[in-house]
């Protein structure tokens, strides 16, 4: 592997949530990231009618707490926003501590990444460490087909594990990558899930029979059922009212089970069910909303949408006084690389934001 660059900053893998937050904290890296665009699973349609609606996370929580060295400290991401000149306009949704933000949950990823503008359509192969303590980085540029190489004394990734344990796997044995990848095993769990986006052009349904209300202070627009096949519901057209005078749009998470079970035949290259869904899906929508067949179907699969054991935990603080955290700290130091996502503090968007701003605040980064 010859570089055909080196960087003096480091090198983010990743523009979601995590990747953004580490560009908010330091504007200096570069960032690429394989997708067409940014956001990875805080992502969204927005702007181009009738696709208007978050198909990844749909909320975030405001506040966050962290314990480490016996102190307990809370944050707000929209104090953490404000300290970092951040403006981001956000509603209130579900309850006092939830929240959207008006332009779509993607903007919460653009607004963070600043002047930090992605490398987009960017693959991580392989990675390669150099004599001179740093690491060569093999990309495969999706636009122009060629292989990109680049080199830092610093590599951040923040890709679901089960993706950096394939990159590790087609890289040369190296002690580094191994012993990275040894510690990551544990934390290899992810969660599937299936999604829905329906959309009708002239039919709303009944809100208050489903005890919705869009008119209340705070609007709820969601509905959880754990466990269940139709698991979470947000009426997207509640969210982003003014995209949708005449008609309306659901967007639906399925649960765990039927996402595992249905995965693989669940949609075409269109992203259109395949055809026994669509029967399955018009006819669940008759029968839980009294909806007609929707204009319009539009479906997605998350391969790892949620990562099962944290090493921070799913909720509550996060814990950092532990010796996992001190093994961490560790291997990100004698390594050069380091590994964040939501293995490492949660499935969350206030866990990893606030996540970030604390240890990067505290040199622990
Ligand atoms: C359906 C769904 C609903 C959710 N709902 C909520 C919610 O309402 N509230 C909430 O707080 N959280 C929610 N979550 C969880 C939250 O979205 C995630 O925890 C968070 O977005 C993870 O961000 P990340 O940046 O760590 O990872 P990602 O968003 O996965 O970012 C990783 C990036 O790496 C890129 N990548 C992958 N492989 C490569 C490679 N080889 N080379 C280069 N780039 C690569 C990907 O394209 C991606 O952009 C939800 C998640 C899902 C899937």
């Amino acid at each position: 592997m010859k570089p055909n660059f080196c960087y003096q900053v480091p090198v983010v893998v990743g523009s979601g949530i995590s990747g953004a937050t580490i560009a908010m904290m330091d504007s200096s890296v570069v960032v690429y990231d394989k997708g067409r665009s940014y956001g990875g699973r805080v992502s969204g349609k927005f702007g181009t009618e009738p696709f208007v609606y978050d198909f990844g996370a749909t909320m975030f929580r405001d506040l966050m707490e962290v314990h480490w060295l016996g102190q307990e400290t809370k944050y707000s991401l929209s104090e953490i926003w404000k300290t970092k000149s951040i403006e981001i306009q956000t509603k209130g949704i579900y309850d006092r501590d939830h929240f959207y933000p008006i332009k779509g949950m993607s903007d919460l990823v653009l607004t963070m990444l600043g002047k930090v503008k992605p490398f987009q359509g960017h693959t991580l192969n392989k990675l390669e460490s150099s004599e001179l303590e740093t690491w060569n980085l093999e990309f495969h540029n999706s636009a122009t087909k060629e292989i990109e190489t680049v080199c830092s004394h610093s590599v951040v990734l923040t890709l679901p594990i089960p993706q950096i344990l394939e990159i590790i796997d087609r890289s040369d044995k190296n002690s580094k990558l191994q012993r990275w990848a040894n510690f990551l095993e544990p934390f290899n769990d992810y969660r599937k899930t299936l999604v829905s986006y329906f959309y009708w052009d002239s039919w709303k349904p009944n809100w208050k029979t489903f005890h919705l209300d869009p008119n209340s202070l705070i609007p709820i627009t969601t509905s959880l059922h754990r466990g269940s096949d139709w698991e979470y519901q947000s009426w997207e057209s509640l969210k982003y009212p003014n995209e949708f005078q005449e008609g309306s749009a659901l967007l639906v998470q399925f649960g765990a089970i039927f996402s595992e079970t249905h995965f693989e035949n669940w949609m075409d290259s269109e992203k259109k069910p395949n055809p026994e869904y669509k029967e399955y899906l018009i006819q669940g929508l008759k029968e839980k909303f009294g909806a007609p067949e929707p204009n319009l179907i539009w479906t997605h699969r998350w391969k790892y949408a949620q990562a099962q054991m944290p090493l921070l935990g799913r909720e509550g603080p996060l814990l950092l006084d532990s010796e996992t955290f001190e093994e961490w700290k560790q291997l990100c130091k004698q390594t050069g690389i380091t590994i964040l996502g939501d293995w490492f503090f949660g499935a969350k968007i206030e866990r990893i934001v606030g996540g970030i701003y604390f240890l990067s605040h505290n040199n622990l980064l």
